[in-house]
């Protein structure tokens, strides 16, 4: 069997905290994937980035911050509060079991040493541990492998199991890792690794095909019954820049606003999966059931916006509204009928066998207009025009705009279907230029009738693989929680009027959860709450990292189907200001 010590992982997360270079923590990263090649699995790739599982794998170790410290306690023998009260001071309970087995060493000297295969094991099975006594179980594991550890190791170990391994190591500087690990031609074989990981998002799998060469990473393929990474769109500013970057004639789509959801069927079986690769088949029965009955084929991948539409009055709704389904596990027929939706299918990706990601979009479009039947109200071909007229396109805009749409989106007909980057095979137009996806890093405690409730949010863009601070939003929420609302007044239409956004009460829950370190009124969160900012202009500033800050900031929506990687980047932000610099 393959071994290697859990001290030769600690040697490498030391090596990339030390540094914030980019090119340095690739250097360290591909040394270290040539040593782990020769000595390790494959599947330990995955404890670079603090996981025991793929990216697309939504398991989740369950571990609270308050059972590490009831765990570190009963495994060093140290009363709780005094765990507590380090942990308010140093922010870091990695840390903190760093200093405790430090100071047991001598006990530890009889024990043996801990192995990757050990840690991955015992990590795998806290993940995997569900029903009754799981908790006393999973800090059996923990204390087991804490009972083992050298210092460094028990940090490690513990910053694994509260997903904060803080060693920055974002998806791209691993997959140029990997290049520059098994070839020479590196910059050839980035894009190569790149489409491999879109595909599959398992580093496990591009590792294991990159060792054996390039002709391994060509064959990684797409298959429905997994999740893959979307087409992403260009912003524009007028038609005329549409029909540039797409070419006349184009094809031109309603930009409906709902969510993305990537639709595949595999021998019978449907799978919902949505941007950030979540599976949400169990929360969208209706959307299975409208699958089944109208899309023909035997095995496919659809590419579509799910949108709610009031059930009373038949329009659609604003995604805020439905959003609240996306996380839901529960009371889901009830959801189903109180907002139901519509399945817009825009593309088709993969369909019996073949993948159609090279051919154009013209041919995937046929296929799909062949395949969905269109049914009123639950799943139809995306609204489509072809044309090569500006006037025609503006008409088809103001009607999108008019029955409530986003915009359109324009798309190039020769286009193939290119995953994650932003090529310019699709654009899109909207009115409201001056919004970003941003997300919250930091927030601060309200004081009078907001007391208790985080109310003001740090927001962040992203540079690479760094977030960079970029103001400071306190409008946009609702002061009442929609329990509230619905105890005020009748539940429907008015509860799924889409005028309620997320509660100040609503966004506290969600970050407290995510609290990593707090200071007074300020805290600061892991960075996982995406939201959708609006702003009158952008200012340079040395107040914020990013080197700007948002004048008039209000988040309009919360947006649980986003992850960190959608956020805008700081390249994008620049774009903008470029841009309002120009037309003053
Ligand atoms: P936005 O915040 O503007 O929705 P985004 O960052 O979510 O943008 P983009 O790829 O930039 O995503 O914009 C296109 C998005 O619009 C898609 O992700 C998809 O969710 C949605 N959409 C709605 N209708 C369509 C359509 N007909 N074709 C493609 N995408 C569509």
């Amino acid at each position: 069997m393959r071994e290697m010590f859990y001290s030769e992982f600690v040697e490498v997360y030391e090596k990339l905290y030390g540094t914030s270079k980019r090119l340095e923590k690739e250097a360290i990263l591909a040394e270290f994937l040539n040593k782990l090649e020769k000595k390790g699995d494959s599947e330990w790739i995955y404890l670079l980035r603090g996981k025991v599982f793929p990216d697309y794998d939504e398991r989740e170790f369950g571990i609270s911050g308050q059972l590490v410290i009831k765990t570190i306690a009963s495994a060093f023998g140290i009363k709780e509060e005094q765990i507590l009260s380090m942990y308010r001071e140093i922010g870091d309970l990695g840390e903190i079991a760093e200093e405790f087995s430090g100071k047991k060493r001598q006990a530890k000297l009889f024990g043996g040493r801990l192995t990757v295969s050990k840690v991955f094991g015992n990590l795998r099975k806290i993940v995997d541990i569900e029903g009754k006594g799981a908790v006393g179980k999973k800090v059996e594991l923990i204390a087991e492998l804490l009972g083992i550890a050298e210092s460094g190791e028990a940090k490690y170990i513990v910053r694994t199991l509260l997903s904060d391994l803080r060693v920055g190591v974002a998806d791209g500087i691993l997959r140029d890792a990997l290049a520059s690990a098994f070839f020479e031609d590196r910059v050839e074989v980035k894009e190569l690794i790149g489409r491999a990981y879109d595909i599959c998002n398992d580093f496990a799998e591009v590792f294991e095909a990159a060792k054996k060469g390039r002709k391994e990473l060509e064959k990684i393929e797409i298959v429905p019954g997994k999740p893959m990474n979307v087409m992403l769109a260009v912003k524009v500013d007028d038609i005329g820049e549409a029909f540039e970057a797409c070419g006349k004639p184009a094809a031109i789509e309603h930009k409906y606003d709902g969510f993305r959801v990537m639709i595949s069927k595999k021998k019978e079986e449907i799978k919902l999966f949505t941007r950030r690769l979540e599976n949400v088949t169990k929360q969208f029965p209706d959307v299975v059931e409208a699958v089944k009955k109208n899309v023909k084929g035997e095995s496919f991948i659809l590419d579509s916006e799910v949108v709610g539409f009031n059930p009373g009055t038949k329009k659609y709704l604003p995604f805020e509204a439905i959003s609240q389904r996306i996380k839901r596990k529960y009371d889901i027929d009830k959801l189903k009928k109180e907002l139901p939706v519509e399945v817009n299918v825009f593309d088709v990706i993969y369909y019996n066998g073949k993948n159609l990601m090279s051919s154009p979009f013209r041919e995937r479009r046929k296929i799909l207009e062949r395949i969905v039947k269109n049914a009123e109200l639950k799943i139809r071909s995306a609204r489509q025009i072809i044309t090569d007229s500006e006037d025609k396109a503006m008409e088809f805009y103001q009607e999108a705009l008019k029955i409530g749409e986003e915009g359109i989106m324009v798309k190039n007909l020769d286009a193939p279907y290119q995953q994650g980057r932003r090529v310019g095979f699709m654009v899109k137009l909207k009115p409201v230029a001056n919004d970003f996806d941003l997300v919250i890093v930091g927030a601060e405690y309200g004081s009078g009738k907001r007391a208790g409730w985080l109310t003001s949010y740090i927001v962040a863009c992203r540079d690479n693989d760094k977030l960079l601070e970029i103001g400071k939003v306190s409008s946009g929420l609702k002061e009442k929680s929609p329990a509230d609302r619905k105890s005020a007044g009748p539940e429907i239409p008015h509860k799924i009027s889409g005028k309620e956004g997320t509660s100040y009460d609503e966004m506290t829950k969600l970050l407290k959860i995510l609290i990593k370190e707090e200071e007074g009124k300020i805290v600061k969160v892991k960075p996982e709450i995406v939201v959708s900012v609006t702003y009158q202009n952008i200012q340079k500033s040395p107040s914020y990292s990013s080197g700007y800050a948002l004048r008039f900031p209000r988040i309009t929506r919360y947006r649980p189907d986003r992850s960190v990687k959608d956020i805008a980047s700081l390249s994008e932000i620049e774009r903008e200001v470029g841009k309002r610099g120009r037309k003053r």
